[in-house]
């Protein structure tokens, strides 16, 4: 596993004039550097969007985890909101969608109701062209292309899984519940079952989100399988990132083929939502997209 650091509080960031390519290599935009961290932000028109650099090397996917910088909502949902059901206006989250299909140069971006479950979805050409209902789930797989799967959190992981062989992809999105049910388990099993997929070539990377210094459960006896104990990093506190990566190892992925960002949304309410830190708030979104 490849931790990539960036969980201190507070930490200013600036725009650095170097310029680098997002996400096909067709427009130009200054990079953010974080201080002491390696170089992660991107910025284009008016988002701001954190890329892992595994992920990266990867031409035929586009990735990014938005930011809450930009965007129009106003106070307590400032500014790159995604969610309509947090009490945001709908008009400013159409916008804020908007800006985000635009940024990744989607054809169609597509999301489901999160409900906390273990249901995965998967996305055939015809729920596009029928315009299908979607049901609710808390993953999604797809092989089509321009299609961005995006997923909304404040404080759950966005885990995005990709077969660079096969041209699939699935992004995730993972809360303690969905750690407790193995959706990562799940997600990779119907990879394998659907697309033929071998874990072994599968390469993941799991966003920000509540890190160890403020994953609290005081009652962790009653909600956490007794597997999850070693991930407890002192009284009360879990390790939810290595757990993550525990379970994407044991459905078969080599664990140098996963990125965690290191960054704990509760610390860094600077950049992202976290429902923990700021309770009435909006949603940030983690996008995933075969080009
Ligand atoms: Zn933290």
């Amino acid at each position: 596993m490849v931790r990539i650091g960036m969980h201190d509080q507070g930490l200013p960031i600036k725009v650095s004039p170097t310029t680098n390519d997002f996400p096909t290599g067709s427009t130009s935009f200054p990079k953010i550097i974080i201080p002491g961290e390696s170089d992660l932000l991107w910025v284009r028109k008016d988002v701001t969007c954190f890329r892992f650099p595994g992920l990266s090397l990867n031409q035929q996917l586009i990735h990014g985890v938005f930011t809450r910088m930009g965007g129009l909502s106003d106070p307590p949902y400032n500014g790159l909101n995604t969610s309509y059901t947090v009490g945001d206006s709908a008009e400013n989250v159409n916008e804020n969608l908007s800006s985000i299909k635009k940024a990744v140069e989607a054809e169609h971006l597509i999301f489901v109701d999160q409900v906390h479950g273990d249901s995965v979805f998967v996305i055939r050409r015809d729920h596009l062209d029928t315009q299908g209902e979607i049901p609710p789930a808390d993953a999604m797989i797809t092989d089509i292309s321009c299609v961005a799967l995006m997923i909304k959190q404040a404080d759950c992981q966005g885990v995005i899984i990709f077969d660079p062989k096969r041209s699939v992809v699935a992004n995730v999105h993972c809360g303690w519940r969905g750690n407790v049910q193995n959706i990562l388990g799940r997600v990779i099993a119907r990879m394998k079952h659907d697309f033929e997929c071998r874990p072994s070539d599968l390469v993941a990377a799991i966003g920000p989100s509540l890190g160890p210094c403020c994953a609290e459960f005081v009652t962790h006896e009653e909600i956490f399988p007794e597997n999850f104990r070693p991930f407890m990093v002192r009284e009360n506190y879990f390790d939810l990132w290595a757990v993550s990566c525990g379970q994407l190892v044991e459905a078969g992925l080599k664990e140098e083929n996963i990125e965690v960002s290191g960054i704990c949304t509760r610390c860094r309410t600077d950049l992202f939502y976290s429902y923990r830190a700021e309770g009435k708030t909006g949603r940030f979104a983690t996008v995933a997209m075969l080009c």
